[in-house]
């Protein structure tokens, strides 16, 4: 054996050369490694006894993809692209040998070799596009020219990486055998000598390229079908644009295309939020001040209270994570709704193909039903998810108590009561936790992990890790009248109001968010969950929203009844423009003595972002959420705000917050009664000082 370096060695069986890269934890192409490939072929191709070379990785993965640490430093040399040259120009046929997950530059590298093999559970992807880029080391140019223009271009449209079966498939790789990465490319590599299988690099592979070259149409057409829902996305388009490159351009020529528009991509918007949610996802899972020996408890059974709306969506996430289940209900027959319910959603999932027959078996036999609350005795959670009534909490509560084993973690999945309160009934309120949930909880991304004033470690962290496993982003919350999206929405929904008090009509207000990318106005969303919602809520506080009031009061509450803000024609969701709201609307500013007038766009948009973005602010001097990027993740998985505009402290940041102090300002003076559009101290003290949020956070986090 030969050390290259500290991270690349090579040994030499026979005829059969090995490349071998020890880089742990996941073998990153960082400049090591880089330094050390280039050194090992050089060697390798020099011994004339060696006929093919082994390239694998020790650890757990083959190479996962670029060095993260690398991002945004100038580029060292050899480059990436200048290690895929040296395995393309190797002498020898160079066999890839892939465990693990090779992504990115790790699926790039493998096909600058000659041969891929891989083992049964490894996964191969090119996903940058989840990055907002494309794959700059030559994968749009490569994987067209392996597997045909409209394979690859379904595959970087998805995101996902691919399982070993389905790759070979699609002909990424050219065999899966089960064992050591070593022993597979070694049998691969005997084979090629042996039976003198010609080495072809992939770049010279284009004749399947040549048959869609004359025709690009069914090419087009597909591009049109992936992209009909990513409006205003530019790394979809610019995904397209580089592997139709790959059969309108030489390989170089399309390379050099290649690197100015992904560096474009790169320094924009787009690719920065992207990239910010990349990293806050990985950040949100950290809870700082937590003692070390404080962990997650292991939850192998979950029990639900509720088989209702949210309480069979929370079931259905435990069964697609493999944890039993069981649902209880005060009487059979609303166990027997909620239940079918459940079964009803899994039907719809196989019949669309998203989850195949057996795999709906197998959930449904995860979960159980019940009408006693002793079949929660031996559950390691139990979730409430009963009416939103305080009493009806707390009787619940205290009964389960006395019923659950120690240690078993208590969670509420209340939308809007206070934590503290429901937990003052307990004995060992350190058990319990809020788990909010969003609806539909099966669909849902986010949770958030609402800490109670006697919440344990162990507990929080047990309800971020549960979070996880059944497959949401966990975010940490404070607790507050509203925690931390409801809370920011609230204001959003006050400005909708105010707009179409004083001219603009529901289509107007949601265009000015659907144009700049979110997939639903934030009327249509209220009128999807039924605006009776809204309505008994504001009742309660005593908070009257003229408009929406009266919509209510009309007897319109949404879709459900086939009129809200907009008109619904039966069993279709698509919203209309509704002229008898429309004549509400009109009567409703008169009745107050508003002149309606003309609102830009712009204002629109302003309006609806900046009073919410401020409410961030203010909970975060509060310390309601651990940090901005907190914050977005709320509104990216719970509230559909688009992820390549990175969430609304992003977006703060990207807008200035000088600009939204200033905006702000001006409508507290034209809005005296409502003294939340005052800036808040944080967001104030930032813009003065010409900070943004993300470099508050990272001062916090290094303070
Ligand atoms: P729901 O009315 O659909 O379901 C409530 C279920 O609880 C019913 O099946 C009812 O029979 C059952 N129930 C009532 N009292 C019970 C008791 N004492 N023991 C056992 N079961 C009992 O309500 P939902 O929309 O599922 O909401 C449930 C909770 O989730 C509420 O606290 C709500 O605020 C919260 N939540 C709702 C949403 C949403 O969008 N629907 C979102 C987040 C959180």
């Amino acid at each position: 054996m030969t050390q290259i370096n500290e991270k690349i060695s090579t040994r030499i069986e026979g005829d059969i050369g090995f490349i071998i890269s020890d880089n742990p934890p996941v073998n990153a192409l960082g400049i090591a490694v880089r330094q050390g490939l280039v050194g090992a072929l050089e060697e390798l191709d020099a011994d004339p006894a060696v006929k093919a070379i082994v390239l694998y990785c020790a650890g757990r993965t083959f190479f996962a993809g670029a060095d993260i640490t690398e991002f945004g430093k100038p580029r060292q040399s050899p480059t990436l692209q200048d290690v895929i040259a040296a395995l393309e120009n190797s002498t020898k046929p160079v066999v890839a040998a892939i465990h693990g997950t090779a992504l990115g530059g790790g699926l790039e590298t493998a096909l600058g070799c000659a041969f891929r093999v891989a083992i049964p559970s490894a996964k191969v992807g090119l996903p940058e596009i989840n990055l907002g880029l494309f794959a700059g080391g030559g994968g749009t140019q490569r994987l067209p020219r392996l597997i045909g223009p409209e394979k690859a271009l379904e595959h970087v449209l998805s995101g996902k990486p691919v399982g070993a079966k389905q790759a070979l498939e699609l002909g990424i790789v050219d065999a899966v055998e089960d064992g050591d990465p070593a022993v597979i490319g070694a049998a691969f590599a005997r084979r090629v000598i042996d039976e003198k299988i010609p080495a072809v690099p992939v770049r010279d592979r284009d004749e399947k390229l040549a048959e869609t070259r004359a025709d690009p149409s069914d090419f087009d057409a597909l591009a049109k079908k992936l992209t009909a829902r990513s409006k205003g996305q530019l790394a979809p388009q610019a995904n397209i644009d580089s592997i139709r490159r790959s059969f309108t351009m030489g390989l170089d020529e399309a390379m050099a295309v290649d690197a100015v528009a992904n560096r474009e991509l790169m320094a924009g918007s787009q690719s920065r939020a992207l990239r910010h949610l990349f990293f806050a996802e990985r950040e949100a899972a950290r809870i700082p001040g937590l003692p070390e020996t404080a962990k997650a408890r292991p939850v192998k059974k979950a029990a639900i209270i509720g088989a209702g709306t949210m309480g069979g969506g929370i079931a259905m996430c435990f069964a697609g994570a493999g944890i039993a289940v069981t649902v209880i209900d005060t009487t059979q027959d609303a166990l027997d709704r909620g239940l079918d319910r459940v079964r009803g959603n899994y039907a719809t999932s196989v019949k669309r193909g998203s989850i195949a027959q057996a795999q709906m078996d197998e959930r449904l036999a995860l979960i159980t039903g019940a009408t006693d609350r002793a079949a929660a005795a031996d559950a390691d959670i139990v979730i409430e998810a009963v009416f939103e009534d305080m009493d009806v909490k707390k009787e619940i509560f205290s009964d389960l108590e006395k019923r659950v084993k120690p240690g078993t973690i208590l969670a509420s999945n209340t939308s809007a009561l206070d934590v503290d309160e429901i937990a003052s009934v307990l004995e060992r309120p350190e058990d319990f936790v809020g788990m909010h949930f969003f609806s539909p909880a099966n669909v849902m991304k986010l949770l958030e992990v609402v800490v109670a004033k006697h919440s344990s470690p162990d507990a929080i962290l047990t309800a971020m890790a549960v979070g996880k496993a059944i497959g949401k982003v966990s975010v940490w919350s404070g607790n507050c009248d509203g925690f931390i999206g409801n809370r920011m929405v609230a204001k959003r929904s006050a400005q909708a109001e105010r707009l179409l008090q004083q001219g603009a009509f529901p289509q107007q207000v949601d265009a000015a968010l659907t144009n700049l990318g979110f997939p639903m106005g934030p009327l249509t969303t209220n009128d999807m969950s039924g605006l009776d919602i809204g309505y008994s809520i504001r009742k309660r506080r005593g908070t009257p929203f003229p408009i929406a009031d009266a919509i209510v009061e009309s007897g319109r509450l949404g879709q459900k009844t086939g009129a809200g803000y907009y008109r619904y024609e039966p069993g279709d969701r698509t919203p209309h423009p509704n002229p008898e709201t429309e004549a509400l609307i009109i009567a409703t500013s008169e009745k107050m003595g508003i002149a309606r007038r003309d609102i830009a766009e712009e204002e629109m948009v302003q309006r609806l972002l900046f009073p919410l973005i401020n409410e961030g602010a203010r909970i975060l001097e509060e310390g309601i959420a651990l940090r901005a990027s907190d914050v977005d993740l709320v509104w990216i998985n719970g509230y559909g705000w688009p992820r390549h505009l990175g969430g609304p402290m992003f977006h703060a940041d990207e807008t200035g917050l000088a600009k939204i102090v200033a905006k702000l300002r001006e409508m507290a003076a034209e809005t005296p009664d409502d003294p939340s559009l005052q800036p808040a101290a944080l967001l104030t003290e930032l813009a003065e000082k010409g900070q943004s949020f993300a470099e508050w956070q990272k001062s916090r986090a290094a303070a």
